[in-house]
């Protein structure tokens, strides 16, 4: 469970001062499958680095799970976020000279975790990409480098994958296999929290948080998620997929 209470944070450049966050309350129960929109640079990215606990608020507090973030050390932090966070990026982070099964393993080092051996394989193959584990990102095109990513991020079998315009640098149709592939994880227990500026992917979530200059000025479920398995499987392949999954 993530918890913000009034939590602000900013960014001093020079001698001009952004607030990125301004009194954000925000809760996440388990299960929770979130969607963060917003216009660009209201402070979504923000509002991800502080859940992930990639960064610390200036103010207010965070309780995650049962602690209280502020009361950590870093060692404590990098060790939660290693076990309970899976992270993907827009522009993916993958290292490029090395393999897609390498990759996904690479948190396994941090790991306190007993036996790791075939942990890297069993990600791989949960998005769909046993038969590339060798390849390198280079080998792979932009829809299935993000699936080795999100096979990285779910590796130590997180409570919550943080995933930050995860399909803003891909073509739609292989957003809706990302997409699908967070809805799997969704309905198997994660939380999964999605900054997106696109209307339609944000309608693939259960609920809709909107950022703007740092503060959330809506937040509402959503009736009726689409299922982004169901939209490609009627999708013809051709013409515009947007007006299919526009609200
Ligand atoms: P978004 O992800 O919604 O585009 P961000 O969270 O990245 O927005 O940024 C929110 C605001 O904070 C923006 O005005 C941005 O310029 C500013 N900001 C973000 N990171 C930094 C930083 N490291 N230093 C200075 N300003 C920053
Ligand atoms: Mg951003």
């Amino acid at each position: 469970m993530i918890k913000l209470e009034q939590v602000n944070k900013s960014y001093r450049k020079d001698s001009v001062e952004v607030r990125a966050l301004h009194d954000v309350s925000l809760k996440i129960d388990a299960g929770e499958f979130v969607a963060v929109i917003g216009p660009s640079g209201s402070g979504k990215s923000t509002l991800m680095n502080v859940i992930g606990l990639l960064d610390r608020p200036d103010s207010g507090s965070y309780h995650l799970d049962d602690g209280e973030v502020a009361s950590f050390t870093s060692d404590e932090l990098a060790q939660i976020r290693n076990e309970k966070i899976g992270f993907v990026f827009q522009t993916f982070h993958l290292l490029p000279k090395t393999t897609a099964l390498e990759n996904v393993e690479l948190p396994l080092i941090y790991s306190s975790r007993g036996d790791i051996s075939g942990l890297g394989a069993q990600a791989l193959e949960r998005v769909g990409l046993k038969d590339r584990a060798q390849h390198l990102p280079s080998e792979l095109s932009g829809g299935q480098q993000q699936r080795v990513a999100i096979a990285r991020a779910l590796v130590n079998d997180p409570e919550m994958i943080l995933a930050d315009e995860p399909t803003g640098n891909l073509d739609t149709r292989s957003g809706l296999e990302i997409l699908a592939i967070f809805q799997e994880l969704n309905r198997a227990g994660k939380i999964v929290v999605l900054v997106t500026h696109d209307a339609a992917v944000a309608e693939m979530a259960h609920r809709i948080v909107e950022i703007v200059d740092g503060r959330i000025v809506r937040d509402k479920p959503v009736e009726e998620s689409k299922d982004a398995r169901e939209v490609i499987a009627n999708w013809a392949g051709s013409g515009d997929i947007s007006k299919e999954v526009a609200p």
